[in-house]
C-alpha cells in the first residue's frame, strides 16, 4: 500500500504543512496568516461522554417539563417549549417558529445523538462505530448551526416572542434549560474533525492500518 504523507492543510491561506506533533493542550497555528491547523484535545473526548450524558438528560428534562404558561380566552394551560413553539406556528410567526424549533430543540438533540453514537463505542472498545465517516461529515454540516450562539438566540427570540402571549414559569424545564447552556458550552466547542486524530492515533497505536 502506498505511504500517505501526514500532512495538514491551513483552512485560512490553502498551505500544506507537515502535521505537528503535539503535546496535550498544545494548539499549532499557521506561520503565514494564524489560522488554528490543529489543536491536541488532550483527554477530552474521554470526558465528553459524561458530557454528552448529562446534556441529553438535561435536554429531556427542559424540553418535556413545561417552561410556559400560555391564557388562550380565559383558559390557562401550561406547555413545553415545543408546545409553545407549535402555538407559534398557527399564527402570523411561522418562519420565526420553524427557526426556534430548529436551533433550540432539532440542531442540538441531532448532535448530541450523533456523538453520543460516536463516543460509546470509542470509549468503551476503542472501536469506530458503523457510518463513522459519515456521522462525523454530518456534524461538521451541522455545526455552523448548534453553535452554541445560535441556540441561545432561539431561546432568546422564543422567550421575546411568547412573552406577550405566555409566562415563563420558573421550574424544573427552565433551570434545565440553564444548565444545558453551560454544558452545551463545553459539548460544542469539540471539533468533529478531531475525531479522525483520535481514530488514527489509536489504531496506529494497535497497528491497524487506516
Ligand atoms: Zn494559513
Amino acid at each position: 500500500m502506498q505511504e500517505v504523507p501526514d500532512l495538514i492543510a491551513c483552512e485560512g491561506c490553502d498551505a500544506l504543512y507537515k502535521r505537528p506533533e503535539l503535546r496535550p493542550r498544545e494548539v499549532a497555528r499557521c506561520p503565514r496568516c494564524g489560522t488554528v491547523l490543529e489543536r491536541h484535545w488532550g483527554r477530552m473526548h474521554e470526558r465528553l461522554l459524561p458530557f454528552t450524558v448529562a446534556s441529553l438528560i438535561l435536554f429531556a428534562i427542559a424540553n418535556l417539563f413545561p417552561i410556559v404558561e400560555i391564557e388562550v380566552q380565559g383558559l390557562r394551560s401550561q406547555t413545553t417549549l415545543a408546545g409553545a413553539v407549535l402555538a407559534l406556528t398557527r399564527g402570523e410567526m411561522a418562519e420565526v417558529a420553524v427557526l426556534v424549533l430548529a436551533t433550540t430543540i432539532l440542531f442540538p438533540l441531532m448532535q448530541l445523538c450523533i456523538l453520543f453514537y460516536l463516543l460509546l463505542p470509542l470509549s468503551v472498545r476503542g472501536q469506530r462505530p458503523a457510518g463513522f465517516n459519515i456521522l462525523v461529515r454530518a456534524m461538521q454540516v451541522l455545526r455552523p448551526w448548534g453553535m452554541i450562539e445560535v441556540f441561545l438566540l432561539g431561546v432568546l427570540v422564543a422567550i421575546v416572542k411568547l412573552s406577550g402571549m405566555a409566562r415563563v414559569l420558573p421550574g424544573a424545564a427552565l433551570w434545565a434549560f440553564m444548565g444545558l447552556t453551560v454544558l452545551l458550552t463545553a459539548v460544542l466547542a469539540f471539533e468533529p474533525k478531531a475525531f479522525w486524530r483520535i481514530v488514527f492515533d489509536r489504531e496506529a497505536r494497535k497497528g491497524v492500518p487506516p
